[in-house]
């Protein structure tokens, strides 16, 4: 399955470690079926060592039913999206989970949803159609917006949430809850992290050591940790020492891209993988992605207050703030990366991302000094190629 996918986007394989990280995300989709846990499909950003620490499997629908599956998939109509209530224009994303789920909602492996309040209204309006449709529970989490006027009360408020959830799960399924066992997952899921601050960090190098595609699938592993942190863990050390040795040997790296423009990503990306690829035949290369940043913008305290400290580490990721303090925090990622230019994605039916594009652009650019785009990606999965114009003549100006 995952050779007759790879077929259709281009792994440009400078990584050979790549193919593992590479399988295991696309069998994800089939490895929940197996799976003698619970399967708790999550809204993407929120940390998946609250699912774990619950004895449950995450599962991050955006990730796998929105990007993964739609690899798979010829072009769709959304049908059952539609029929069970969302708009024809709504976020692609949301349309794409939601349709793939309610197609397959009799034999779905997902036993509850988890989502987040106050963050991204279509994927919480998704979720509570998915929920409602297969007869699955919703949870969802409320999140105070970052203000530091109100840390202490919102921290608070966020720990009861946390609190509440556990207690949820442990009524319903006999679970005893113990902070202990978060403790223990944030201690793997931080390991995970730091690998991928540092992998990230290895792309500020002068010659990126890995193609545009296996960074934003390597960093999207943050997700769910493709359902086996252990494994992943395991494999990322290998794709960091073999990047590391990639930078070491010159006569590799100066074969590669040169003269590529570097990019920094912020936004959703488009449904099509094809994009990454795009990027790189149009001068570009990838050095950072704020996609799924959030997770790992930095590791979370391993404390014995650790719901308290997970709660104010999930407040204080840059995806909870207002616009302008967002654009402040990301500043400082991206000027680590050292791009000559950032690109920011917009999907078509995204409020959310529509309403910040121009402040974030303006922020930006005051800060980094370095040409801003937006980009606009429509519903369509295939036409990623009209992006072309557009980001060349982009990559053009940035060099
Ligand atoms: S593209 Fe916008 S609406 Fe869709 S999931 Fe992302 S933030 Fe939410």
């Amino acid at each position: 399955m995952a050779e007759q996918i790879a077929s259709k986007i281009h792994l440009n394989g400078k990584l050979k470690n790549f193919k593992k990280i590479w399988e295991m995300f696309i069998e994800s989709s089939d490895r929940i079926k197996v799976s003698q846990k619970k399967v708790i499909a999550k809204w993407k950003l929120i940390p998946p060592e609250i699912i774990y620490a619950l004895e449950a499997v995450p599962y991050d629908l955006l990730l796998h039913e929105g990007l993964t599956r739609n690899v798979e998939r010829n072009r769709e109509t959304h049908r059952y999206a539609i029929e069970a209530g969302l708009s024809a224009d709504f976020c692609p994303w949301n349309l794409s989970v939601t349709n793939k789920i309610l197609s397959e909602k009799k034999s779905t492996s997902v036993t509850s949803f988890l989502g987040a309040s106050g963050v991204c209204d279509a994927s919480l309006k998704s979720l509570e159609i998915m929920s409602e449709q297969t007869r699955k529970p919703l949870h969802a989490i409320e999140i105070p917006t970052y203000n530091i006027q109100s840390e202490k009360n919102a921290i608070l408020f966020l720990e009861e949430e946390l609190k509440h959830l556990f207690e949820v799960f442990s009524e319903s399924k006999e679970y005893d809850y113990f902070e202990e066992y978060i403790l223990f997952e944030v201690k793997i899921g931080n390991r995970i992290r730091k690998i991928i601050q540092e992998i990230t960090h290895l792309l500020s190098h002068k010659h990126p050591p890995m193609s545009s595609l296996e960074y934003f699938i390597i960093h999207a592993t943050m997700g769910d940790y493709l359902q086996n942190p252990n494994l992943l863990e395991k494999i990322l050390i290998e794709i960091k020492e073999e990047a590391k040795e990639r930078i070491k040997d010159k006569n590799i790296m100066n074969s590669n891209m040169n003269d590529a423009s570097r990019i920094y990503y912020i936004g959703e990306p488009p449904q099509n993988l094809r994009f990454w690829n795009l990027i790189e035949e149009c001068g570009g290369v990838l050095v950072g992605c704020d996609t799924y940043l959030p997770l790992f913008y930095e590791t979370i305290p391993e404390t014995n207050s650790i719901l308290k400290d997970l709660a104010k580490w999930i407040w204080e990721n840059p995806y909870h703030m207002p616009i302008p303090d967002r654009a402040e925090s990301l500043s400082k990622h991206i000027k680590r990366q050292n791009p000559d230019c950032v690109m920011i994605g917009n999907s078509v039916g995204c409020r959310k991302l529509a309403s910040s594009d121009k402040i974030i652009k303006e922020i930006i650019k005051e800060k980094l000094k370095i040409p801003v785009t937006s980009i606009e990606f429509s519903s369509s999965n295939d036409d990623i190629s009209l992006l072309e114009p557009h980001i060349k003549a982009f990559i053009e100006i940035s060099k």
